[in-house]
C-alpha cells in the first residue's frame, strides 16, 4: 500500500517514523494509503529544516519571493483540478466543492502577492528636533501550522502564503486523515522555485503537534480544529512563549425572519447545511426560524431535499460521504437522539439510496424540527448533514440564542428588513456574519475567524490579521549628526 512520508528540506523522506495511520476513500470505505506519524526527532528534522533555510528565504529581496509565490499562483492555477481530485479521493466532498476550496485557497495566495504594500511601515519626520522615527515588520521565524480534515488545501492557504510572503519558514501538520493535499502542495511550491527547507510538511498525530508546541525554534503556531484541541494548542504554545492563533469549532444558526424570500432562505440552509456533507465550520446546522413562516420554510427545505442525490464526489452528485465510519456512526446517532428528546424527524439521511459504492462512509441530508434547545442534538457541533430546526417567536428571541450559544464562528440573517439586519449585526456575538449569505466566509483581504470558543487569540486568518501575525514590528528612532543635540542628560529622553 503507497505511504505517505513527509516533507522535510525539499524531498519526501520517511525520517525515523514507522507508526502507520491508514488514509481511506470514504465514498469506497477502503484504506487507499497509510500516512507515517512523526516521532519527536521527526519534528526536529522538520524545524531545523525550516530553520536553516529561514536567514535565506527572509533575506530574499520582496522581489525575488514574490515571483516565486506567483509563479506558485499559476501552476496552482492551471493544475488545481489534480489537487481537487485528491481532495475528493481522501476527504469525499464533491468534485466541483472540492474545486471551491482550493480556489478559495488560491485567494489568499493572490493576496499575499500584495505583501509588499500591506507591509509597509509608518514614518514620522521631525518628532523632535532633528529626529525621525519609522516603523518596519520583519518575519517571525519558523512557523507552525496544524490544520483539520475538513479543508486540507484551503485551511493551510488561509496561513502559509502570508507567512512565506513575509518571510518566515514553515512546518506545516496536516490532518492525518486526509495528509496527500500537503505533499502535492509542497511538491509544486518547489516547482514554483521555493527554496529546499522554506516549507516543511510534517505527517502526524498528537506526537507531531506537541513537539511543534514545545520546540524552542518554532516562533509562531496557527491551529484550526475542534474547540478543546484548539484550546490546548492556545494553552500549550502560548505557555511556551509562542504567538497562537487557535479556531475551533462551531454552531451556526441561520435566522429567518417573517418577511424573508422564503424560497431564497431555503435554497440557502440547503447549500448551507448539506454542502460537504455538513463538514464545514462555516456550515449551518440550526435554522432558527420564525413560528409564523417555520411551517413554510420547513415544506419548501423538505421538498428541496428530495431532490438532492447522495453519493461519490466523482459522479455528479451534490453531497459526498462522511470522513470515517467512526464518525458516520456518531453522527447518524444523534438521530436517535432527537427522537428521544422529543423532536420530530422530517428527513432522515439514514434512509438516502446511495450513488456509490455500499461500503462508504454514507449519511443522507437529515432534517429535524422541533428540535429543543436542551438537545444536544442543538448544543452540540455534530459536523455533519443534520440540518436542525428550532421555532422562536421573535427576532430578539433568536439573538438571545445565538448570544447563548458557546460558539460563535458564523450566523446569517434571512430578511427584507435593513433595520432588523443592522441590528443584527451589531447585537450578535459571532465572528462572521451572513445578511442574506448563508456561508459569510470572508474574501482574502478581510480576515477569518469567529468569537467565543471558535477563536483563542487576538490575530484571525488572513487579511490585514495574517500580516500582523506573521510579522513582528520595530519602531526605530534616528538621528544624523546635528551639534544643537550634543551634550550629556541622564534624564528621560523628551521631545522638543
Ligand atoms: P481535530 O481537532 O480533531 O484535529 C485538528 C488537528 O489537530 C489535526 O491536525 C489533528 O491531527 C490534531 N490533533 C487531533 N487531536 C489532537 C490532540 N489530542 N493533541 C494534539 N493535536 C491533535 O479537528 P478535525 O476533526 O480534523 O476537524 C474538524 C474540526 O475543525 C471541527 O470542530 C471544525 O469546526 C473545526 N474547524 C474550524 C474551522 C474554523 O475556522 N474555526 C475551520 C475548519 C474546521
Amino acid at each position: 500500500m503507497a505511504l505517505i512520508q513527509h516533507f522535510i528540506a525539499g524531498q519526501q523522506t520517511a525520517g525515523i517514523s514507522v507508526r502507520k495511520h491508514p488514509v481511506y476513500d470514504p465514498a469506497k470505505g477502503v484504506a487507499i494509503r497509510e500516512v507515517l506519524l512523526a516521532e519527536p526527532a521527526d519534528v526536529t528534522s522538520a524545524v531545523t529544516s525550516a530553520k536553516q533555510a529561514f536567514a535565506g528565504w527572509s533575506e530574499m529581496s520582496w522581489a525575488n519571493r514574490q515571483q516565486i509565490l506567483f509563479r506558485f499562483r499559476e501552476l496552482l492555477n492551471l493544475r488545481k483540478p489534480e489537487l481537487a481530485a485528491i481532495i475528493t479521493e481522501e476527504h469525499g466532498k464533491v468534485l466541483s466543492d472540492a474545486l471551491g476550496e482550493v480556489t478559495r485557497g488560491q485567494e489568499v495566495v493572490e493576496f499575499a502577492l500584495g505583501a509588499p504594500h500591506l507591509t509597509k511601515g509608518e514614518h514620522s519626520e521631525q518628532v523632535s528636533t532633528g529626529v525621525d522615527v519609522f516603523s518596519l515588520r520583519q518575519a517571525l521565524g519558523v512557523v507552525a501550522i496544524i490544520s483539520p480534515f475538513n479543508f486540507p488545501a484551503m485551511v493551510p492557504m488561509w496561513f502559509f502564503p502570508l507567512a512565506l510572503a513575509t518571510g518566515n519558514t514553515v512546518v506545516l501538520k496536516p490532518s492525518e486523515k486526509d495528509p496527500s493535499a500537503a505533499i502535492w502542495i509542497a511538491e509544486l511550491l518547489t516547482e514554483a522555485g521555493l527554496p529546499d527547507g522554506v516549507f516543511n510538511v510534517l505527517q502526524g498525530d498528537k506526537v507531531a503537534v506537541d513537539g511543534l508546541l514545545t520546540h524552542p525554534d518554532v516562533k509562531a503556531v496557527s491551529f484550526v480544529g475542534s474547540t478543546p484541541i484548539a484550546k490546548y494548542v492556545f494553552e500549550t504554545a502560548t505557555a511556551q512563549g509562542k504567538r497562537v492563533q487557535s479556531l475551533g469549532g462551531a454552531k451556526n444558526h441561520m435566522l429567518v425572519l417573517p418577511d424573508a424570500d422564503l424560497d431564497l432562505a431555503a435554497d440557502a440552509a440547503i447549500n448551507a447545511g448539506f454542502g460537504s456533507a455538513g463538514e464545514r465550520c462555516m456550515a449551518i446546522s440550526a435554522l432558527l426560524a420564525v413560528d409564523t413562516i417555520a411551517d413554510e420554510l420547513v415544506a419548501k427545505i423538505s421538498q428541496r431535499m428530495s431532490t438532492l442525490t447522495t453519493g461519490d464526489g466523482r459522479r455528479a452528485c451534490d453531497m459526498g460521504p462522511l470522513i470515517t465510519k467512526e464518525h458516520r456512526d456518531k453522527v447518524a446517532n444523534y438521530i436517535e437522539i432527537a427522537k428521544t428528546d422529543g423532536a420530530s424527524v422530517v428527513v432522515d439521511g439514514r434512509d438516502v439510496a446511495i450513488d456509490g459504492d455500499a461500503s462508504g462512509f454514507w449519511l443522507g441530508p437529515t432534517l429535524i424540527d422541533h428540535v429543543p434547545t436542551e438537545s444536544k442534538v442543538y448544543r452540540d457541533e455534530i459536523f455533519g448533514p443534520v440540518l436542525s430546526v428550532v421555532r422562536v417567536p421573535s427576532f430578539e428571541a433568536g439573538v438571545s440564542l445565538i448570544n447563548a450559544s458557546e460558539f460563535g464562528n458564523g450566523t446569517a440573517i434571512f430578511t427584507n428588513d435593513g433595520g432588523a439586519a443592522r441590528r443584527f449585526q451589531r447585537e450578535v456575538q459571532v465572528g462572521m456574519i451572513g445578511i442574506n449569505v448563508p456561508i459569510p466566509v470572508p474574501v482574502a483581504s478581510f480576515s477569518f475567524g469567529g468569537d467565543k470558543a471558535s477563536i483563542f487569540g487576538d490575530l484571525k486568518a488572513h487579511g490585514a490579521d495574517g500580516i500582523r501575525f506573521f510579522t513582528k514590528t520595530k519602531a526605530v528612532t534616528q538621528r544624523w549628526l546635528d551639534p544643537s543635540h550634543g551634550g550629556i542628560n541622564l534624564g528621560f529622553p523628551q521631545n522638543d
